[in-house]
């Protein structure tokens, strides 16, 4: 069978395990892999390294994760000696000391009126947790009818069934259909013939937040329980919102007591230069889903907060029972609330949670200096999160930006490909050299691969 000779390139030297046959591996083309694979042996800071010792610059924190840059000391220490002092603690009517030190600790952080946490282990089972919430929530109320669930076109919620339902992501969706009843989509708002290589918020499509409107008009408010969005979708390729829509959304659920949900899987912990999305756009949603910058990505974790009403919505029947009956074995584990409280530290440290503010600007002009590119279709940008859409190759979707992928990989720069969109989310300790070695390998590879 013939190789693909970039493959082939791109695998000399590496060294290959013996055998790749059993890890059935998770979103990746598995057999291509397999002819060339991409490994990473050691991290630290800004840097991977292959196992030949080939260094890699992350241009993507690992997945969208690694905020802090890689192994920095005061997560590591906070993990090692926690494994050593307690390995496991039951999280369902027991506790340990930090589960509630992490609590208190990331309840004043996080956008004001947002005081409760439930702890998860991934952003996938934050958003099923939050679905739940707002249905009982409602129900608890005594608005059983609420059970309706509303996302949006190209948004991503994780891999489970509800997230998968209320995600927007047709190749996600149609192998495992029909996924969950009662949920609708808005559209998204993704407008290249209105906004193109805008800086920041698009200046256009705050009127589809109304699209909210029209599903309350067909289905009428008492049916539905929540809207769930990405403030800026991420894994779809950096969509952002127009300006003044999340404001627009906010007030359309108020108006019919909907509960509004943010995804901020990726936006939260300071990626785009505040804290949270909700303290950048200055609107806070009544549920907060988050996970991989919780823990630099360092242990597993993720976390919903609550605004005490839901919460406190819970709080009735007899004192001895479980009001809400929803949970996870690993739920607020040890090492990982170990995990959190050190990448606290360090981001407070580092001022991370702000950084991305001071960097936007040259992140901001090395990435639209790509503009006017070959098969450049848009660059955007907000924080310290950006992309560049390519054109398609006419009939071969998606394939212009995995080859861009590779190339960069083979020239020592990690980036994330999405469908035809190369996606930049570098560790938020990034520097100017970074940026104009990732942006400048991005330039050259476009222009080698015109
Ligand atoms: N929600 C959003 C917005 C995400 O970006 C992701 C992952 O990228 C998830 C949920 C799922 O998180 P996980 O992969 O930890 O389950």
């Amino acid at each position: 069978k013939d190789l693909d000779p970039a493959l082939l390139a791109q695998a000399a030297g590496a060294a290959a395990p013996a055998d790749l046959d059993a890890y059935w591996m998770p979103f990746t083309a598995n057999r291509q892999f397999k002819q060339a694979p991409r490994l990473l042996a050691r991290a630290d800071g800004m840097h991977y390294w292959t196992p030949e010792g080939r260094q890699v610059l992350d241009g993507v924190a690992g997945l969208w994760c690694v905020n802090a840059g890689h192994a920095r000391p005061k997560i590591v220490r906070a993990i090692a000696e926690q494994a050593a002092e307690m390995d496991f603690a039951p999280p369902f009517n027991m506790g340990h000391p930090k589960a509630f030190e992490l609590a208190e600790k990331l309840v004043q952080i996080t956008p004001a009126g947002l005081d409760k946490v439930f702890y998860t282990n991934s952003g996938s089972e934050a958003v099923e947790t939050a679905l739940k919430m707002a249905i009982g929530y409602h129900r608890a109320r005594g608005e059983g009818t609420r059970t309706r669930l509303i996302g949006r076109e190209r948004g991503y919620h994780g891999v489970n069934f509800g997230g998968v339902s209320v995600g927007g992501i047709a190749g996600n969706r149609k192998t495992f259909g029909p996924l969950l009843g009662g949920v609708d989509h808005l559209r998204h708002t993704h407008d290249l013939a209105r906004n193109r290589h805008v800086r920041g918020v698009p200046e256009h499509g705050a009127e589809l937040a109304d699209d909210l409107e029209r599903i309350v008009a067909l289905h009428d408010a008492s049916t539905i329980a929540a809207v769930i969005v990405e403030p800026v979708a991420g894994s779809t390729g950096v969509l952002l919102p127009p300006k003044g829509y999340l404001e627009r959304l906010r007030a359309i659920c108020d108006k019919h007591g909907i509960l509004l949900i943010f995804d901020e899987v990726i936006t939260g912990f300071g990626r785009l230069g505040a804290p949270f999305a909700a303290d950048y756009f200055g609107v806070t949603p009544d549920l907060m889903t988050v996970a991989k910058g919780i823990t630099n990505g360092s242990v597993p974790m993720g976390a919903v907060f609550a605004k005490s009403f839901i919460h406190d919505a819970f709080m009735n029947g007899p004192e001895h029972l479980i009001e809400f009956p929803h949970g996870y074995t690993y739920s607020a584990h040890p090492l990982a609330c170990a995990a959190a409280l050190g990448t606290l530290e360090t981001y407070a440290d580092d001022g991370l949670l702000t950084r991305g503010a001071d960097m936007a600007r040259p992140f901001e002009d090395a990435l639209h200096a790509l503009e006017g590119l070959p098969h450049v279709l848009d660059v955007r940008n907000i924080g310290l999160v950006g992309a560049i859409e390519l054109e398609p190759i006419p009939g071969q979707p998606a394939k212009r930006a995995f080859d861009v992928f590779l190339e960069c990989w083979r020239r020592g720069v990690l980036v994330r490909v999405t469908g035809d969109i190369i996606a930049l989310s570098p560790p938020l300790i990034v520097e100017t050299s970074h940026i104009e070695q990732i942006a400048g390998t991005i330039g050259e590879v476009l222009k080698a691969q015109a």
